[in-house]
């Protein structure tokens, strides 16, 4: 079953206390698919300028990395730039140039139109609606934005919401969208503009999937070396759709299972460089970090109705 997807390739150049990359394989796409591929094919939609590393390409195809979807523009290709504060939680853009990224009208491949898995990245929302216009019938799509498109397009992003069936955004795009601060109330006012469920990805401290009826948390893998925070939240997108693709099963206990790999392909980005731990991660490692999820948040309730020793004090007059 096909997942497909569309955004950004990039070239970062990435600056974190542990050091610094120039102009390395990045993009929400890229992560997206280098970490989903692990789990199950995707096909990629997106756009290189002339000066990009043929290597880069190679590197996405030998990890199984469809790219008919990938067009070679004349011109340049986009580079991000950005540096993290000494704890990683802040992070401060030094320059975004966009290249041929600016002039991107995606175009699906034929043979990718019948993808059952849409993941549409950050990109303008009007080439997301575009891209749903170009794909048959997909089982389920789920889609990003960014604070830029929701004070600039919010109609149209909006208009787009009631096209999709998950929105997956970080915390303060939550906000940004819904006007509220509070989380929950903010993931409730999104689901009544069309979605049926939304993903609420917050960093360090995990992420939410919340439906009309309820509301399902994963933490985030406690890491004790973390060394680039880039592009977690795409390879956690890419190992949430990558592991609903595998099982064809969108049922929200399985939801609720693709959330934690998704944490799972997040703590592996965050590990190495750029996209550098998933050019070696095995399904192996993958499975293994999965059950140490199960282990972080498993526990043994007492008997249930018999609080034993600790009692009802009250009751006991104390
Ligand atoms: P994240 O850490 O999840 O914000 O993702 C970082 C990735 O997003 C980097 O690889 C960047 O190349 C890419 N990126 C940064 N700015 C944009 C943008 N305006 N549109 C699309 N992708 C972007």
């Amino acid at each position: 079953m096909g997942l497909l997807v569309v955004g950004s390739i990039a070239l970062d150049s990435v600056a974190t206390p542990f050091g610094e990359t120039a102009d390395a394989l990045g993009g929400a796409a890229v992560f997206f698919s280098m970490a989903g591929a692990v789990l199950h094919p995707v096909q990629v939609v997106g756009v290189v300028g002339s000066d990009f590393p043929e290597a880069h390409l190679t590197a996405l195809a030998a990890r199984g990395v469809d790219l008919a979807g990938v067009e070679r523009k004349t011109g340049e290709s986009f580079r991000w730039k950005a540096r993290y504060s000494y704890d990683l939680a802040g992070r401060e853009t030094l320059e975004t140039r966009l290249g041929v990224f600016a002039e991107f009208r995606p175009r699906i491949p034929e043979k990718f139109s019948a993808a059952r898995f849409v993941f549409l990245g950050n990109i303008d929302p009007e080439l997301q609606l575009s891209v749903l216009d170009q794909v048959k019938k997909p089982k389920l799509v789920a889609c990003d934005t960014m604070n830029y498109w929701i004070s600039s397009k919010r109609d149209v992003l909006l208009e787009l919401l009631r096209h999709i069936d998950i929105l997956m955004v970080n915390d303060s795009e939550a906000r940004e969208l819904s006007g509220d601060w509070n989380i929950y109330r903010a993931a409730h006012w999104i689901l009544g503009r069309g979605p049926k469920m939304v993903v609420i990805k917050q960093g360090e401290h995990g992420a939410l999937l919340v439906d009309s009826n309820t509301t399902f948390k994963v933490p985030a893998y406690p890491l004790q070396d973390v060394f680039d925070p880039t592009g977690a939240g795409d390879a956690f997108a890419g190992g949430f759709m990558a592991y609903v693709a595998r099982t064809g099963d969108i049922s929200f206990d399985n939801l609720r299972r693709a959330m934690v790999y998704g944490s799972a392909m997040g703590s592996f980005a965050v590990e190495k460089f750029g996209v550098q731990r998933f050019e070696t991660v095995t399904l192996e490692e993958v499975d293994a970090r999965v059950r140490s999820f199960r282990d972080l948040v498993h526990f043994d309730m007492d008997d249930v109705g018999d609080v034993g020793d600790v009692g009802d004090v009250r009751k006991k007059g104390k």
